[in-house]
């Protein structure tokens, strides 16, 4: 796959949205990878609030992993009730830990710190169910500190209104995509930070439904802020068409 990425411009979200909320970033967590699986699986689509809640209630009823897998499903369904889906959690998140065990013979994942990132990630996405987004916050995200870049929904609303990625492109598929972009020079911290500020910019300015652009530090460089700016309707609604039109045909990030 090939892409036109214009790379000032990228390098001019990221600079500005540094400058917007501060970087460089702290990391959140620095646990073990066998953990920052677990805790990535109880937190998808999961406020973080809920998430870290089930998490801390799975550490506190279970001695450890080990102790999960051989649990019955309806009781770690039950422990971690206060993330979404506990249904489905549930069962991935044992069958993940189980997987794991049975390939490595241990419950670690500490021997990914020995590959390089990509292999890593491979290795990660073979567990059935585990994609892009999780492989690539267990190694960023956990004590490895891998180089990685998750694409989270904030982070793929934020880079489809920027016109980074292709209006269609699915969150998997925009993993590549958008890593594609980071400046080769970029170390683990400063992949880490872009992808906090694109995530925040999501969470705190540009809502799924109703983004507030003219708030944003981005709006000048943003075709959908741009188009439902200057396409605001007398009664002050935005129009969806006219941000639509303003995305680039072949611009920013052409996909072939
Ligand atoms: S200008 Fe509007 S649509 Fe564009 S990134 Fe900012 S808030 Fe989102």
């Amino acid at each position: 796959m090939l892409f036109d990425v214009d790379q000032g411009r990228f390098l001019e979200i990221h600079e500005r949205l540094c400058a917007y909320f501060g970087c460089p970033v702290a990391f959140f967590h620095a646990l073990d990878p066998v953990s920052e699986l677990v805790s990535s699986l109880l937190s998808h689509r999961t406020k973080n609030r809920d998430s870290s809640t089930a998490f801390r209630a799975l550490r506190e009823r279970y001695a450890d992993w080990d102790a999960v897998i051989d649990a019955p499903t309806a009781d770690i369904e039950a422990t971690i009730s206060a993330a979404t889906w506990p249904e489905q959690k549930a069962p991935r998140i044992q069958a993940s830990l189980r997987w794991i065990r049975e390939e490595r013979g241990e419950l670690s994942l500490d021997f990914l710190g020995e590959l390089t990132t990509e292999a890593a990630r491979a290795w990660l996405e073979r567990i059935p169910g585990i994609g892009p987004k999780t492989s690539a916050a267990v190694l960023i995200f956990s004590r490895l500190r891998m180089r990685a870049l998750p694409v989270d929904s904030h982070h793929h609303r934020v880079a489809q209104r920027l016109g980074l990625i292709p209006p269609k492109l699915d969150v998997g598929p925009a993993h590549a995509v958008l890593e594609a972009m980071l400046p080769s020079e970029w170390d683990t911290q400063t992949v880490y930070d872009h992808h906090e500020v694109m995530m925040f910019l999501g969470q705190k300015v540009c809502h799924y439904q109703g983004p507030k652009c003219p708030d944003c530090p981005l709006l000048d460089l943003c075709p959908t802020g741009q188009a439902r700016t200057q396409g605001t309707t007398t009664s002050g609604t935005k129009t969806e068409s006219a941000a639509k039109r303003a995305l680039p045909r072949s611009g920013a990030a052409t996909l072939f």
